[in-house]
């Protein structure tokens, strides 16, 4: 972000926070004449900042439409693309459960569509309570991956015995045999022999069988889905489409053994610009890949595969904003930021892939956002040093605070993965949660009390 702009009058705001973008899944952020943040649900207009101060900070804001609008797109995308290109398999779209579990974000998918994919028996229970409470269109489809305890696999059994389209993915050896009398259909999950750009994509993994391994099954009556995952946010298009492709050249052997074999499940790892510069986007890889598995699959004489997609991370990412307020400031001398604003908050606690992962935000003021500017670090309010964001050791741009005002600060795109990683370090309680929806706000998640949290750890009042 260039300093030199900043100085500008009458400028865009909106332009210079990189909102209103398609492009970084902004277009529904925007400043108000006043320089607070806002976001736009069709004719509804939010203004953050008044949010942050009538529920208080840390604070979540959910914003369902978002992952209905995105999911919508994503269905749209494939099935338009299919349609042009005359690609003869069905879309199927499955939410990794594990990216968010939250209520908030499970019923806006369901309301658009989208089917489930679990990685644990706990998992699966959500879905059970969600079966048995009839809340399901009977055609959903729910692939189960991940390691199969005998509580995972008696829930799945039990599921579909009361009429769920419920699919394990075998994932080792000691599934086979159970899995080869299961009455449903299966599907296999190939540990496929290229690597992807991403940080998850590990030198040696231990997930699903090797394509060696799966080439040498004997034949399963049952086999419906071949599956894989490369890792999440992947880097580029082309890891994407070479995963494909190579994927493809697997699922045509695989096939000639078990002529069940119809559909191909792609897993998850579309990325999300977390940082706001040029990336690929879901309508042109959509398009590319039925294009390119219409034409490999036409080469090689066999029906066009059946297509799965279980793009978590992208979906909900940008539905979630969390929120703090800058509670000291402290002068940093030498370094790329000039000082340090600590946040009510803690990054180890709530937004954990800062600390694990060196995760980057874009980061941006909920008020004062025409300046004038300071750079600066963020620190969380734990004691542990490592409980900062700075960037990557670079600078953000904050406000200068004005004498006697709060400043609070928006970190974006913290819908996927960060509620289920997140704890209780110096036992801070956890951003409180809200949802915004149809113009209205409402608490989902109270700020927790000293005694909530004093609960967990053991202290039920019984201090003896
Ligand atoms: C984690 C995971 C996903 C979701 O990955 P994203 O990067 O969030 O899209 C999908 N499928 C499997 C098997 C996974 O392990």
């Amino acid at each position: 972000m260039g300093k030199k702009k900043v100085k500008k009058q009458g400028k865009n705001w909106r332009k210079f926070w990189k909102l209103g973008i398609d492009e970084f899944n902004t277009q529904f952020l925007g400043v108000s004449k006043d320089g607070n943040l806002t976001a736009t649900e069709g004719y509804h207009v939010y203004d953050l900042s008044r949010l942050a101060i009538k529920y208080g900070t840390p604070l979540q804001i959910v914003f369902p439409f978002i992952i209905e609008d995105r999911l919508k797109d994503l269905i749209g995308y494939f099935q338009a693309y299919m349609k042009i290109y005359g690609y003869k398999g069905k879309f199927y779209y499955h939410y990794p459960m594990k990216v968010n579990q939250n209520k908030e974000f499970i019923l806006p998918i369901l309301s658009e569509g989208g089917n489930l994919e679990v990685t644990s028996a706990n998992e699966l229970w959500i879905v059970k309570k969600l079966w048995e409470g009839e809340k399901f269109n009977s055609k959903i489809r729910v692939l189960c991956n991940g390691p199969k305890t005998d509580q995972y696999l008696d829930l799945i059994e039990e599921l579909r015995g009361k009429g769920m389209n419920i699919i394990p993915i075998i994932e080792g050896w000691e599934e086979i045999d159970r899995l080869s009398k299961y009455k449903g259909d299966t599907g296999i999950r190939v540990d496929l022999d290229i690597k992807a750009d991403t940080h998850w994509d590990k030198k040696f993994d231990r997930f699903g069988l090797s394509e060696k391994d799966v080439l040498s099954l004997g034949k399963m009556k049952n086999l419906k889905i071949m599956h894989y995952h490369l890792g999440s946010q992947i880097k580029t298009q082309k890891s994407i489409l070479d995963g494909i492709k190579h994927a493809f050249s697997i699922y045509v052997q695989l096939q000639k053994i078990h002529p069940s074999l119809d559909t191909l499940d792609i897993g998850g790892g579309f990325g999300v610009p977390y940082e706001k510069k040029k990336f690929y986007t879901a309508k042109g890889v959509s398009s590319k890949m039925i294009k390119i598995l219409k034409n490999l699959s036409d080469k090689a004489g066999i029906r066009h595969p059946n297509l799965a997609v279980e793009w978590g991370q992208y979906i909900v990412a940008p539905s979630q904003i969390t929120i703090y307020k800058v509670i000291s400031k402290k002068y940093i001398p030498k370094a790329n930021a000039k000082a340090w604003y600590v946040i009510d908050g803690s990054f180890i606690n709530d937004l954990k892939d800062t600390w694990t992962i060196h995760q980057r935000w874009h980061t941006i003021p909920l008020n004062n956002m025409h300046g004038p500017f300071k750079t600066v670090w963020f620190a969380g309010s734990t004691c542990d040093s490592d409980d900062k964001y700075t960037a990557g050791g670079n600078y953000i741009l904050m406000p200068k605070i004005p004498e006697g005002e709060d400043q609070y600060v928006a970190f974006l795109d913290t819908g996927a993965y960060q509620d289920s990683l997140s704890s209780h370090h110096c036992l801070l309680s956890e951003p409180a949660k809200i949802i915004a929806s149809d113009g209205m706000t409402q608490i989902i998640r109270k700020r927790e009390t000293a005694e909530s949290i004093g609960k967990l750890f053991g202290w039920n009042g019984e201090h003896k």
